[in-house]
């Protein structure tokens, strides 16, 4: 099947840095697929050039077979990546369903005409995205006291209630402790599984990148130099050197 996101030849340079040099990959759909690598690596440019909020210095990325490169954020999130990093996106002094209905709301682009009773709109849809992330019971709890790790469930949803194709993930499980860490990343890998999504996601705890990923990307000083499974990655002497500092 043809890929749903092909990353072909992107660079970033920040004045004489290359951050991000000549990658090239492809996501199929589907697909749940790491993109790992020490820190300053350029993982964040990678993924910020993905979602329009960096401008590459050259290279093309295409979504579906369409060129998206340069698009703003919001044209490429209207064509179906959605994203999840961003902690910020909750209202904390609404609840929890009221969170996701105001995004199924932005996702219908009926904001204007339903201001007044919004509380009442897309709520048994909110209820069923909450149902998938395993938060119904906490529906109606305010989202300012939701635990770290719920609030990323949360994330998750309203990412969902934009249907996404195409879901990218920097660093989800930052700031969690282990166990949740394999939780969200089950729960992510479910998803991908029930929804035929396809995620890119970065992260640095091995543990989970080896338990969860199909398919492991190692990016190192710009450059792609390892891929595969997580079998080949482990036995990669290029990745080992890097990670064992050698
Ligand atoms: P990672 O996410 O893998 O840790 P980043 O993509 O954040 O790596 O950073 C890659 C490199 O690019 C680093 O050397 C970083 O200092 C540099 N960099 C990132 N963003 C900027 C920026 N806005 N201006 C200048 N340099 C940057
Ligand atoms: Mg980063």
């Amino acid at each position: 099947m043809n890929a749903i996101l092909e990353v072909r030849d992107l660079s970033k340079s920040f004045g004489g840095i290359k951050a991000v040099n000549g990658v090239s990959f492809d996501v199929a759909p589907g697909e749940l697929k790491a993109l790992i690598g020490p820190n300053g690596a350029g993982k964040s440019t990678c993924f910020n050039m993905l979602m329009g909020q960096l401008e590459p210095t050259s290279g093309t990325v295409r979504l579906q077979g369409e060129k998206i490169t340069g698009l703003p954020p919001r044209k490429i999130w209207r064509r179906g990546v959605g994203r999840t990093f961003q902690i910020t996106g909750t209202y904390q002094s609404m609840t929890v369903a009221e969170n996701v209905q105001m995004a199924l709301i932005s996702h219908h682009r009926r904001l204007f005409s339903v201001l007044p009773y919004a509380h009442t709109l897309y709520r048994d849809e909110a209820l069923a995205l909450l149902d998938v992330v395993g938060m119904a019971e906490q529906a109606d709890r305010a989202c300012a006291i939701l635990a770290y790790g719920d609030l990323k469930r949360l994330e998750l949803a309203i990412a969902l209630s934009h249907n996404p194709k195409l879901l990218l993930m920097d660093e989800p499980t930052a700031g969690m402790a282990p166990k949740e860490r394999i939780n969200l990343m089950q729960l992510t890998a479910d998803i991908v599984r029930d929804r035929g999504i396809s995620v890119l996601f970065t992260e640095h705890d091995m543990d989970v990148v080896f338990a969860h990923a199909h398919h492991i990307m190692v990016l190192n000083r710009g450059e792609l130099i390892a891929e595969g499974t997580a079998a080949e990655v482990r036995e990669n002497a290029r990745v080992q050197e890097v990670y064992l500092g050698g």
